[in-house]
């Protein structure tokens, strides 16, 4: 039996004509978005007020109670990324390949509005190589 792939003339040649007109941009949109440097923004840091980290750990906390209410129960732990240590799996979120605890999470959001950090493997690796105490915020 003869597969697809070995039949005769199934793939056009290959034509040059794409890459004259510039249309290759149009074929394949993640090489023009790769031409672009990569932009990691450092926003201007800032320091926050007590209202303000107020506000961004009852945000935080509406995903321990949002998870409550969905059955997580409290005494559930997962491995917070972050931290490494079991801590109670409602509030945790998952920011790309990492997941963060409530508590981790306070402080990476808090380090983003403050403009120190803006990716989460930098938050993680900064907590796992002892600048951890760069996202402290005051009780
Ligand atoms: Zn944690």
């Amino acid at each position: 039996m003869v597969t697809q792939e070995a039949a005769p003339g199934r793939f056009a040649p290959m034509s040059s004509a794409g890459y004259e007109t510039g249309s290759i941009s149009n074929l394949l949109p993640a090489l023009s978005a790769r031409r672009q440097p990569v932009e990691i923004s450092t926003p201007l840091e800032r320091s926050l007020t007590e209202t303000q980290i107020d506000a961004i750990r009852s945000a935080m906390k509406l995903f321990v109670e949002d998870d409550l209410a969905r059955g997580v129960t409290s005494f559930s732990r997962v491995f917070c990324d972050a931290c490494e240590q079991a801590r109670p799996a409602a509030g945790v979120i998952q920011y790309d390949r990492y997941c963060l605890c409530n508590r981790c999470a306070i402080e990476y959001e808090a380090g983003r509005a403050r403009g120190i950090v803006s990716l989460p493997g930098q938050y993680v690796r900064d907590k796992h190589f002892g600048d951890g105490d760069f996202y402290l915020l005051p009780d």
